[in-house]
């Protein structure tokens, strides 16, 4: 029998974007229904590692990533080596961030969207259905409707697709995509050794020409191995269990004393879609950008739209904002992204040499930075959003960098003493005269607070 649903917000893509959005619309109480086309968790090898505002994200479900099992940090620097093992870049992965969290954990992504499924579906307003693979898409002034292969129609105020990279929703609403050109393949291994396996350093780049290779954590027990397809190789060759173990020889792995979980060639790509929104339809994950994974920031650009869209939904659904709040999200996040995938093709433009007698100008105009700065790591530049929903001032849109403070009783970061949502913050300890009286009235109706002193 066909059913018709309808819900306040249909999500289409149970990967960690839809899944983080229908937690935090969940969270506020918001009807949703997720569909995801496959019955399983997806278990391909992808994402690995998260940035410290991931970690931040992630602290306001409850997972604490310095101490959960299912993430590890290994308090380490970075490096970037040539084929001699020389020293060509150093990125202090060891500090805190600004957020308060360290600048990189190591995760598995198939656990981590395992769990958020169950928290997901956790919610009483939330329906996750899986194995529902959408089809047909159509929308009019006041709703859209999604038909499923299975003939299921739901129809929501709001459609937001986080369908991945071939994204069904964004090919429905004919959003353009800006593709930069960019293809590198790679085969990505997930490895777990046995326990006593040790490697040091434990997160490197080998900028050898004759096989780039990044060695990295994969997460609690495992780690990861990537390895260039090099020009004119045979990429399904190369991704054979013999080649790959052949591979992971020089690093002292075999059958014996290690498990090769997953493994899959990728094709690593550049682009954006240039429009994120078709009326009451919205983008976000790699529906909406889509990075080379050498800065490990796909999945986070994605995590962060999630967070964008809650709020702005939210605040539509409740009737407190127009839909402009809608655009701000693609002009705030686009740009943010933007960001992202340039740094990320940077970093390909250094690794992905086969050339012996360019990576030789690389590790000498490298070597030759990295002595200038007496060997010093480097940190992180803040990103800034682009154009968004704030009043304009000069540090509008710059990530507020969190410590820790003592609030009504609780001494913490902010998030996890104060909490989520809108608050006022004065050093004055009163927001009397800080907003309009609307801006007051809409501060007021939710739990709007005002902070005294230094946090
Ligand atoms: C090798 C590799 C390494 C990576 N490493 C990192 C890293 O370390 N850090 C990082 O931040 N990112 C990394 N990434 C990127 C990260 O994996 C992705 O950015 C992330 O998975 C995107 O999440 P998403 O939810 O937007 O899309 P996806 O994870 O692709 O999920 C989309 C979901 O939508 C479903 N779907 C599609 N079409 C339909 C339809 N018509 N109906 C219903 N469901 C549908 C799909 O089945 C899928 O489950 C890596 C990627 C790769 C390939």
């Amino acid at each position: 029998m066909v059913a018709n649903l309808k819900t306040d917000v249909s999500i289409v893509g149970g990967g960690p974007v839809g899944l983080l959005l229908a937690i935090l619309l969940g969270k506020q109480g918001r009807d949703v229904v997720l569909v995801e086309r496959y019955p399983e968790i997806y278990q391909r090898p992808r994402a690995v590692t998260m940035d410290a505002e991931v970690a931040r994200i992630l602290a306001t479900l409850g997972i604490d990533v310095d101490s959960d099992p299912g993430f590890e940090n290994h308090k380490e620097l970075y490096y970037w080596k040539n084929a001699q093992l020389e020293n060509l870049q150093i990125v202090d992965w060891e500090s805190l961030a600004p957020s308060s969290w360290h600048v990189t954990y190591w995760f598995n992504q198939p656990d981590l969207e395992a769990r958020l499924f169950a928290m997901a579906a956790d919610y009483p307003s939330v329906r996750v259905l899986r194995g529902w693979e959408a089809v047909a898409l159509v929308q009019d002034d006041s709703s859209t409707t999604l038909t499923g292969a299975n003939g299921d129609t739901i129809e929501a105020q709001f459609l937001v697709g986080a369908d991945g990279a071939n994204s069904f929703v964004r090919e429905a609403l004919g959003l353009p995509v800006v593709d930069k050109g960019y293809f590198f393949d790679w085969l990505i291994l997930d490895m777990i050794p046995e326990a006593s396996y040790k490697t040091s350093p434990a997160q490197w780049q080998l900028c050898d020409p004759k096989r780039p290779t990044t060695i990295v954590p994969g997460g609690p027990g495992r780690r990861r191995w990537e390895f260039m397809v090099l020009p004119g190789e045979d990429a399904d060759a190369l991704a054979s269990e013999e080649s790959a173990w052949r591979l992971l020889e020089p690093w002292g792995l075999s059958p014996e004393n290690a498990e090769l979980e997953r493994s899959a060639v990728y094709r690593f790509q550049a682009r954006y879609a240039d429009k994120w929104r078709a009326g009451r339809c919205l983008i976000a994950g790699d529906a909406a950008h889509l990075m080379p994974p050498f800065a490990g920031e796909g999945m986070c650009a994605g995590l962060r739209d999630a967070t964008a869209l809650a709020w702005r939904l939210g605040g539509l659904l409740d009737g407190y904002f127009s839909d402009q709040v809608l655009d701000s999200y693609e002009s705030e996040r686009k740009e943010h992204a933007k960001h992202y995938i340039q740094f990320s093709q940077d970093l390909g433009d250094i690794i992905c040499i086969a050339d012996e007698a360019k990576a030789a100008e690389r590790d000498a105009r490298m070597i030759a930075d990295l002595e200038a700065r007496g060997g010093a790591p480097i940190t992180g530049d803040l990103v800034e959003l682009g154009e968004g929903a704030w009043i304009k001032s000069p540090t509008a849109g710059e990530l507020s960098p969190q410590g820790v403070v003592r609030f009504e009783g609780r001494e913490d970061r902010f998030d996890q003493a104060v909490g989520h949502g809108w608050f006022i913050l004065s050093l004055k300890g009163s927001a009397d005269g800080l907003l309009t009286p609307a801006g007051g009235r809409m501060v007021a109706s939710r739990r709007a607070c005002a902070l005294r002193g230094r946090v």
